[in-house]
């Protein structure tokens, strides 16, 4: 990264950008995507600055979900949809943040992710890799590494 590269979270963790704080605690904090996708589309995002999810602490884990599902069961009360979508992905910020999007039957998120469902589920462009004996190596690969 340049050194003068700025993540825009970690200013907002500073308190040197403005942003729409929803909560707060030592390791996290939850704050208003500013282009969202539903009203109430909120990101957790670690207050130190790590690209991708899997290499913060298990103590930076458990208090970015905690609060994720803190977030989510206040979008849940406010918004009343059908339930809060999570993920995360870091490519175009690369500060961990999680999305949290309340989501209804037929939304933008909902027909991306039925798409993605149906791609998952086209048996010529995966058959390769959903063969049982496909399944059971790559499931035994995943538990013999050590991370
Ligand atoms: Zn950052």
């Amino acid at each position: 990264m340049p050194d003068t590269y700025r993540c825009v979270f970690c200013e907002i963790v500073a308190h040197r950008a403005p942003a729409h704080v929803i909560d707060e605690d030592d390791l996290s904090l939850a704050l208003l995507d500013i282009q969202p996708f539903t009203e109430g589309h909120c990101l957790i995002i670690s207050k130190r600055h790590v690209p991708w999810w899997h290499e913060l602490t298990d103590d930076e884990i458990a208090s970015v979900f905690r609060m994720a599902k803190r977030v989510a069961r206040n979008l849940g009360s406010v918004f009343s949809p059908e339930f809060v979508c999570m993920y995360t992905r870091g490519r175009r910020i690369p500060h961990t943040h999680i999305f949290l999007v309340p989501t209804m039957k037929g939304d933008v998120l909902d027909g991306f992710f039925n798409a993605l469902e149906r791609f998952q589920e086209s048996p010529e462009t995966l058959a390769a890799i959903k063969h049982p004996q496909a399944l059971a190596a790559t499931a035994a690969k995943i538990r013999s590494s050590k991370g």
